[in-house]
């Protein structure tokens, strides 16, 4: 489904491929939609909307969620402390606060 029209599935094709060099996910497909003639990804409209490294979202709100402080994420998970950071905010304005998140593996990647 488109996330600007809401055109249904038809209107949608398959146009090619993002390139992620970092994570599980390689590749992030891309559409095109014929109603209004914009492309967008499975990504468009996410949580994880334009993350360098969108497969340590889940990671990150998890450790944040059981105590761990930004700089002790960084460490461990090897990034800097910044990127902690930018995804906790992101984390808490979608869901108000780390607490209220029951399940960290449904997040969408
Ligand atoms: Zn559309």
């Amino acid at each position: 489904m488109c996330p600007y029209c809401f055109a249904s599935g038809y209107e949608t094709i398959k146009c090619g491929f993002y390139q992620v060099n970092v994570g599980k996910v390689k590749r992030v497909q891309r559409y095109y939609c014929k109603e209004c003639r914009r492309k967008f990804s499975t990504q468009t409209g996410t949580l994880t909307f334009r993350e360098h490294k969108p497969h340590l979202t889940p990671v990150v709100g998890l450790m944040l969620k059981q105590g761990f402080s930004q700089r002790a994420c960084a460490r461990s998970l090897e990034i800097t402390q910044a990127t902690v950071a930018k995804k906790m905010l992101r984390l808490t304005s979608e869901y108000g606060s780390l607490g209220s998140i029951k399940r960290f593996d449904v997040l969408p990647i």
